[in-house]
């Protein structure tokens, strides 16, 4: 059977090993597996948010409000812009695949850093559009400038934070790089670890209703997934003016997240304290690797993320230290498909790190 051929150059996208695939496969005890690979808050949910969840159970039977007032205003008030400038999406993955479609084609290029998040390049692919990728690793705005400047783009991504590398950009060299760009052109800000880059440094924080005010040809990009840990809720935002948001709504399946995703949104976002306590928490266990990694001379890329990325050299093989790992239960991220000697691991309870370095200090 023939099959779209945009289809040809996609490879299905290889998320952070599940814990039930480490059971499975290496017989390690499902209460010994510390997972640190897909960036999430390793404190789980506010109880706040739990309690509620639990209350409302039973109205899985029934669909959410797809308009998503309430998550909408929520998230109108904190970041002080109006319902109308935001779209909901079943994590802000689905955000990045509605701007691709909304302004690409087989004819488009895209603009993006060479190391950067892989959904880019795969709903990139999947409408046959070229991707045009930095020389350098993490972002360099020079390169973007010459890129850009030599073919053009229909959608720049910058990644601020970048995952996976953890880098990023300070916010006014940011802006002078958009002021440069065509009103034509859709500059994605993809804000997913904004909450662990402001509480780490001012200098990085890009406040969505600023970004928009100032550069119409912009969106911002924000999760739950993260720092409010719903990962598993798959809920995202994307806010940027209004024409620009009506454009991705013809793009929207109805009830796009559920019920109950809508609902722990909502109250997630009445629980502040969870997730400044999360941040607060993470940086300080960061700091050990950090320390790990000095006392081993180990190369790090300073992170403003809840990972670090942690460069290997040659005598040690990235995807085998994630092999070794994985036999002692603990799931990271082997960065060699991006074409990087690196590991990813994002940064878990105190409980998980003493073990994660424990291993690391017998494999490294
Ligand atoms: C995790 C992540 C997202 C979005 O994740 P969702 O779970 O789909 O909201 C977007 N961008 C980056 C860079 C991420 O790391």
């Amino acid at each position: 059977m023939k099959f779209n051929k945009v289809l040809d150059n996609l490879k299905i996208y290889e998320a952070g090993k599940p814990i039930e695939l480490v059971v499975r496969e290496y017989g390690v005890a499902p209460e010994d597996i510390i997972k640190l690979a897909s960036n999430e808050n390793p404190y789980g949910i506010s109880p706040k948010v739990g309690e509620v969840l639990q209350n409302y159970i039973n109205a899985m039977s029934i669909y959410p409000d797809d308009s998503f007032y309430e998550l909408k205003k929520a998230l109108a008030h904190k970041f002080k812009v109006d319902n109308k400038n935001i779209i909901i999406g079943a994590g802000s993955d689905q955000i990045i695949e509605f701007c691709v479609k909304a302004k690409t084609n087989e004819n488009s290029n895209i603009l993006m850093a060479k190391t950067t998040f892989a959904m880019y390049e795969i709903y990139s692919k999947q409408v046959g559009a070229n991707i045009l990728r930095t020389k350098s690793d993490t972002h360099n705005l020079n390169e973007f400038r010459e890129l850009y400047k030599d073919n053009g783009a229909d959608i720049i991504f910058l990644c601020l934070p970048n995952n996976p590398l953890g880098e990023c950009l300070d916010k006014d060299d940011v802006y002078k790089f958009i002021s440069e760009v065509d009103s034509n052109t859709l500059v994605v800000v993809d804000g997913a670890y904004q909450e662990y880059a402001k509480f780490k440094d001012k200098k990085k924080q890009i406040s969505p209703d600023d970004l928009i005010k100032t550069f119409p040809n912009t969106i911002y990009l924000g999760t739950f997934s993260k720092a409010y840990s719903l990962g598993g809720m798959r809920v995202g935002y994307g806010i940027a003016n209004e024409g620009i948001i009506q454009e991705l709504h013809k793009l929207r399946p109805p009830f796009n997240i559920t019920t109950l995703s809508l609902k722990a949104g909502i109250e997630a976002l009445k629980d502040e304290k969870f997730v400044k306590e999360s941040i607060e928490k993470n940086f300080k266990e960061m700091d050990r690797y950090i320390k790990f990694a000095k006392d081993k001379k180990i190369e790090y890329i300073e992170s403003y993320t809840n990972f670090i990325t942690l460069l290997l050299n040659n005598s040690i093989s990235a995807s085998e230290l994630s092999k070794n790992l994985l036999k002692k239960g603990v799931i990271i991220r082997d960065l060699s498909s991006y074409g990087v000697n690196a590991i990813r691991v994002t940064i878990g309870t105190k409980f998980q790190n003493d073990r994660v370095l424990k291993i690391f200090n017998e494999l490294l």
